[in-house]
Formats: C-alpha cells, structure tokens, sequence
C-alpha cells in the first residue's frame, strides 16, 4: 500500500468517525426532541383533561345549585307560600339548612324580602340595596327571567368568598321576585389549597373573559400578588397578544413562559359560563418531573457512552495513525540505513517525473561486499553502508532521490543527463569513499562501481552494474543495448538449463582423433551441443563458461561422462571394438576430492575399462591450482583413467609443467598451428618441435588441435606430432551419425577378424 493510499484512507476513517458521531447526535437529539415533544404533547393533554374535569364538576355543582333553586321557586309558585311571609321564612330557612348554603333569600319584585345566614337569624325587610354588587347584578338579571350567577367575591356577612345563584319566581307566568342562594364552591377548595392538579405539581385559576383572576390559589409558580395573569412580565408580547385573543374569542390555548428561569406552560379552558376561564399553570417537567429526569438520565448516560466511544474512537484513530506512520516507515525506508527502499524509490520517482522530463538513474555498488563481511562482520558492513548513504546523500541535490535496494546496492536518480558531468560526479562519490575508507579504522578500500541508465530505467541501471561487476578495472559504465542482451541470453540460459539436463536437450557429439601417419581413428572427443526444442543448436562457447561461472558444469560434465559411458557400453554391447574417448572436465569437477572415485564408480556401473575414458583438463586450469590438480592427475591415473592437458600452448604453458605434471597426452592448441602454419619462419614453430619432442621424451602422446587443412597435417606431420584432430578429419557430429560412420566398419572388421579365427 503506498503513502497516498494509506492517507486516503486516514481522511476516510476520520470522516467516517466524524460522520457516525454526527449522526449519532443527531439521532439521540431527534430521539430526545421527539420524546420531548411527546412529554410535552402528553402533558398539554393531561391540563386539558384536568381542567375539563375541573370544568364539568364546577358547572355540575352550579347546576346542582340552580337546580334546588328552581325546585324551590316552582313549590312556591305552586304552594303559594310566597304570599305568607312566616311560612316563607320557614322554609327558606329550612332550604338553607339542609342544602348547607352559605345563605339563601328571597326578594319580591317590589317591597322587601327575606335573607337567612346559614346558621345566624333570618332578616325581614331585605332590599337590593343591601346586596353586594355581584348579588344585585345576578338579582336583576333573574329579574329578566335568567337564571344568573355571579362571580366570586368576599362576603361581608359570610366573611368568606361565595357566589350568588339566582333564579326568577313565577306566579301565573309572571316573575314576582327573586330567589337567590349563596354558596362556596367546594371545587375551589382543591384550587385554592393547589395541592390536587396535575399530580399536585400544577395550579388552577378561574379568570374572566379579561385574564382577571377571580379565583387564585394560594400556591401559584408566580409569587408576585397580581390581580391578572398580564400582569408582571413573564408573558412575552407575542403569548400576551394570543392569549388575549383566546379570552376574547372564549377559545382554548396553550401557551409557554419563563419564570424565574423556569419554563413553565398554561393552558386556558372557556367555561362557556359568564366568560370564565380555567386557567392551568405547569412547571415544564412540573407533572411529569419523573418522566423528565428518566429521559436526562438516558440522555445524559448516552451522551456518556457516545462520549467514551469517540473518545475510544479517537484514540483507535490516534494510534492507528502513529502505527501507520511507523509501518508506512518500515514499508517505505530501510532499517539499516534509514535511506528510502526502492519502494519508496519509486513512488517519489512517480512524484518527480511529473516535474522532470530529464534524468538518469544510477545503480551503485560496492566491490566484494560479502568480503567486507565476512573479514570484518556484519556490524562493520551495516557501518560501511551507512557511511555509503551519507556520502550519497552530501552529493545529491535537492532535487535528487537514492534509495538502498538490498545488500549494497544503491539507486540515485539524477537531475543529469549528460555522461561527462554524470561521470564526474560519480566519480567524485567513488573517490571519496575510496579515499576515505582507506585510511578508516578497518583500512579496507571501499572501491564502488556504478552503472548508469540515460534512459531513466532502474533496470537498466542494474544491466550496466552487472556488465562490471567481475571487471575491477572498470567503475563506471552505462547501459547499452547489446550488454542488455547479452545478460538477457545468460538470464533465459540460467533459467533453463536445469530443465534443460533433465529433458535430455544437451546432446552427445563426437569429433575424431586421427593418426596422422595413416589417418586411422585412434579415439575421440566428446562435444557438447545443446538442442533445443526447436531443434536448433547451441554451441559449447555460448553456455560453457557461464556455466563454469555458475557452477552448472559439474552437473553438465558428469552428465556428459555417462553420456560417454553410455555410448562405449552401447559399442561394446553392438560387438564393436570401442574406441577412446576423450572428455572435456571443467576446473570445478577435477578440483574435487570424491571426482576419481565418483568416476570408477560411474564406469563400474557401465562395466567399461577406465582407459577408454580420457579426461580432458585445460592447461590454464592447471595452472591455477597446480599441487591439487597434480595429485588428482595421479590419483585418477592410478585408477585407470587418462589424463589430457587441453589447448596447451593457448596459456602460460611451461615445458616445467609438462614435466611436473603426469599426463597422458597433450593437446596442442590450435592457435598453435594458426600462426605456425602462416608463418614457417615464426619461432613458435621451433617451440612447438622441442614441446613435442619433449613430450615424446616424457613418453606423453601429442595430439594437434585444429587440423583443417593437408597442409596443417603435414606440418604436424613434420615436427613428428601423432595425432590430429580438426575438420581436415571431420567436424564434430552426433554420436549417432559417428557410430554409423566410423564405428559400423570396426563391427564389421571385428566380425571379419574372428570369422577368420
Ligand atoms: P576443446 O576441448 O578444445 O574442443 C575443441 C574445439 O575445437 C571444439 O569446439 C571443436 O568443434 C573445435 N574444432 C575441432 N576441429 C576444429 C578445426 O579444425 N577448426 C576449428 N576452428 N575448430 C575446431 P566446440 O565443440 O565449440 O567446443 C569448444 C570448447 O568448449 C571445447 O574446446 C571445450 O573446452 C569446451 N567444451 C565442449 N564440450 C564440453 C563439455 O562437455 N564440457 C566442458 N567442460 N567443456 C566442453
Ligand atoms: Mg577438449
Ligand atoms: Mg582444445
């Protein structure tokens, strides 16, 4: 995942995060509005039902009251009682006792009546003008044939605060007085104590078609002694307006203020009665407090709970950003030396070409680093890499980018295309470090070596590297394409020649070896060619020495030797005489310690003598680890087998060594006789007798290599060498074509030689 991606998905995650935490508050604040307003609904209709409740039983008590009224003027309209003053009185009295007025009485149209006080005398002689304002008004109006009540007021001769119910008294359909009773309303009880309504939390007041209270508890929310509910300030222009207008048009409302920092509701319900009003006052969680405080409880725990899990959220989000900042640093730096992996590389090189169309990529090493770590450990070789990064670094520009790929290799993209300044730079970070790192505690010259691409390909920069990584002689170089192939060719070799061997794809072919006195075939070489599928061939010069680099030529030159093996032992089975044969062995295979037993071993299994086995070693081989090869020569001579020094004279021969070692044969090189053959005068020709002569002294056959024309066989001829080898003869040709050829004939001589015996 890369830096851009890793941040996408931060910002991702983060409004995630940002987006569940809003919609969780915006859930839980819809959640809480709408329980809110479900409370608040809820208890708008609890006022509503309580107050018309309070409604049905005041009008059910002045019904009641009017009732007894009108029962009692019908009896005495009927009883004509009204006429006896005393009888009157009587009943009257009697009426106010049992229905426990506060009063009753009774007022003729014209003269005076009777008033009788709960409890206290009965007055004669009653006039209007003895009535309370409130008593005259609902007198008069009973006058007119209404049945009235009057509003609450004090009683001067209750001393309390009553109402005046009046009704007419008729007498042949005529009103000739009034009959009127006061009375307590026993509902106003609860009003005025204030401890019933709305679960004791609420008050209920009566008012007037103007807001005037004309029953107040005693236990109102506002403490202030007002005689209108306008009064003070606590309703707000707007409520007030509404309010008014409700009154006015004897409509029901609903309605908010704040008092004392408290939120409080009424409601007002019209009565239908002498323009009066229930008024219900309300704390806002005032009857349903519980309720209330469960939901701030909910609220408060959930905004708790939200509360810890942003905050855990936050701090997953934190980390995970600290974690990703360090991962994103494992993944895009190295650990050693803190330098950008390739990686890294990349990515900031993506970043940089869209700024830069010019550039060059370098690939830089460090000559035998392995060796720096294996003499001086792995700490001293993670040191020295460090010390490389820094030097790199104090050579680079701004603009500039390196990153360590593995092991020693390093990356540096330059803003430079030009190969002399690129060249000159470079060489004056390999300088340094070269000078530096001598004179280091470990005094180890540090020698790098660097390959460049132009063509701005890492790849490429790398092909350059490895053109030089055996070339100590060489720092610097820079990418061509036939370098490129070359590398590509040895990469698709290498990563087919094992399926290669076991398919079966490199193919035994076989070149004589010829006396040159009579041309007879005394033996021959084995030759390798490699087929491919597509039945095309590779020849020994194109994969031999990378396999000898490689190492791949001891798997090759054993599977050579059974090839070999193989071969003789199909001769021997056809009742052919076999002839020696001669095999290439590469410098790895005979530097063995196992090799001479690993090859009796071999020819035991194809039951052939080891004589017809020659092992071919060449002379610059030997040259390079001279004891060992010449104690193997021995050993292996000693079992049987052969031994020839190969492209003798190609190397530093020496006669010495000729006579040190203890070969069978020698091969003359065939340059050898290239330039001895065109130039008789040359001196090598000379050089070239006394080496045979003097392997003829040592009893060692010589065999010419190279043999093409009559002209190359008669000059060996003439310095007395044996045997020749070349295309004078025959080429190399598959074991096949050999057998057929060559080796038919000797089956049919044998047969003829012991068809004579
Ligand atoms: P070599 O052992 O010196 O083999 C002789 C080479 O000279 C062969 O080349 C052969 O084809 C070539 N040759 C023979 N007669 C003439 C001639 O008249 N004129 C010219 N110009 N060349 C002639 P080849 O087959 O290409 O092999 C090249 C080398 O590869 C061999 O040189 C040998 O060193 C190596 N080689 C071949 N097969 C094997 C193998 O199986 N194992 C190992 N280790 N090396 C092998
Ligand atoms: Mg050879
Ligand atoms: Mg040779």
């Amino acid at each position: 995942m890369d830096e851009k991606k890793l941040k996408k998905q931060l910002v991702r995650m983060s409004a995630a995060v940002i987006t569940v935490s809003m919609i969780l508050c915006v859930a839980v604040f819809g959640v809480l509005t709408y329980v809110l307003d479900a409370a608040h609904d809820a208890d708008h209709v609890q006022m509503k039902a309580e107050a018309l409740e309070y409604e049905s039983r005041i009008l059910k008590q002045i019904d009641k009251n009017f009732q007894i009224l009108n029962t009692m003027a019908k009896s005495y309209e009927i009883s004509g009682i009204i006429k006896d003053f005393d009888e009157l009185e009587k009943s009257i009295s009697e009426a106010n006792r049992v229905n426990s007025f506060v009063s009753v009485f009774y007022l003729p149209i014209e003269g005076t009546g009777i008033f009788d006080l709960y409890g206290q005398d009965t007055y004669r002689n009653f006039t209007l003008e003895d009535c309370s304002p409130q008593t005259k008004e609902t007198i008069l109006r009973a006058q007119q044939g209404e049945q009235a009540v009057s509003n609450m007021f004090e009683s001067m001769a209750y001393d309390g605060r009553i109402f005046i119910y009046s009704v007419p008294v008729y007498e042949n359909g005529e009103i000739i007085g009034v009959l009127s009773a006061g009375d307590t309303l026993e509902i106003f009880e609860d009003i005025v104590n204030g401890n019933f309504v709305m679960n004791g939390e609420g008050y209920v007041h009566l008012l007037n078609e103007n807001g005037d209270f004309l029953v107040r508890s005693e236990n109102t929310i506002v403490k202030e002694n007002i005689n209108t509910i306008f009064d003070g300030s606590y309703l707000t222009g707007e409520t007030k307006r509404k309010t008014l207008d409700a009154l006015s048009n004897q409509e029901s409302i609903y309605g908010d203020f704040e008092y004392r920092g408290e939120q409080c509701h009424f409601y007002i319900e019209p009565m239908g009665l002498n323009g009066w009003n229930l008024f219900c006052v309300d704390k806002l969680w005032g009857s349903t407090l519980s309720f209330g405080r469960i939901i701030f409880i909910v609220a408060g725990v959930f905004f708790s709970v939200l509360i810890i899990l942003l905050a855990f959220m936050f701090y997953a989000y934190y980390r995970f950003r600290k974690n990703a900042a360090l991962l994103l640093h494992f993944a895009y730096f190295d650990t050693v030396t803190g330098a950008r992996n390739t990686l890294k590389f990349d990515h900031d090189l993506q970043e940089f070409t869209k700024k830069h169309k010019e550039y060059s990529i370098v690939a830089l090493n460090i000559h035998n680093f392995k060796g720096i770590n294996d003499l001086f450990g792995k700490n001293q070789g993670d040191r020295v890499l460090c010390y490389l990064k820094k030097v790199i670094e104090d050579h680079l520009n701004d603009e500039e980018l390196f990153c360590r790929d593995s092991g020693d290799l390093f990356y540096l993209l330059l803003t430079e295309t030009d190969r002399t300044v690129i060249k000159e730079r470079l060489e004056a970070i390999i300088g340094q470090v070269k000078q530096e790192s001598s004179h280091a505690e470990y005094s180890y010259e540090i020698s790098l070596y660097a390959g460049v691409a132009v063509e701005k390909d890492r790849e490429k920069a790398l092909v350059a590297l490895q053109g030089i990584r055996q070339k100590h002689h060489i720092n610097i170089t820079f990418y061509d394409e036939e370098l490129h192939e070359k590398l590509r060719k040895r990469g698709e070799i290498e990563s087919y020649m094992q399926l290669a061997l076991e398919n079966r794809e490199f193919k035994l072919f076989l070149q004589p070896k010829n006396d040159l006195k009579n041309d007879e075939i005394i033996g021959a070489e084995a030759l390798v060619r490699w087929q491919k599928p597509d039945g095309s061939y590779r020849y020994p010069n194109e994969f031999i020495p990378l396999f000898e680099e490689n190492g791949f030529c001891i798997k090759l030159d054993m599977y050579m030797l059974e090839r070999v093996c193989e071969q003789i032992r199909a001769w021997i089975d056809s009742g052919i005489e076999p002839i020696p044969i001669s095999v290439n062995q590469s410098k790895m295979l005979f530097a063995n310690g196992n090799y001479p037993e690993v090859l009796t071993q071999l020819v035991n299994r194809y039951q052939i003598p080891p004589s017809l086995i020659t092992l071919e070693i060449l002379e610059r081989t030997a040259v390079d680890d001279f004891e060992q090869i010449s104690s193997q020569i021995d050993v292996l001579r000693s079992k049987g087998f052969k031994v020839s020094m190969d492209d003798f004279g190609s190397g530093y021969s020496s006669l010495n060594m000729l006579y040190q070692l203890n070969v069978d044969e020698l091969k003359l090189d065939r340059g050898f006789l290239r330039q001895t053959s065109h130039d008789d005068n040359d001196r090598r020709l000379i050089i070239l007798e006394q080496i045979i002569s003097f392997a003829k002294k040592l009893g060692v056959s010589t065999v010419a290599e190279g043999i093409e024309t009559q002209l190359d066989k008669d000059t060996m001829v003439k310095l007395a060498c044996d045997y020749g080898q070349g295309y004078f003869y025959e080429r190399p040709i598959s074991a096949e074509e050999f057998s057929e050829r060559y080796m038919a004939i000797r089956v049919k001589k044998n047969r003829g030689s012991s068809d004579k015996k």
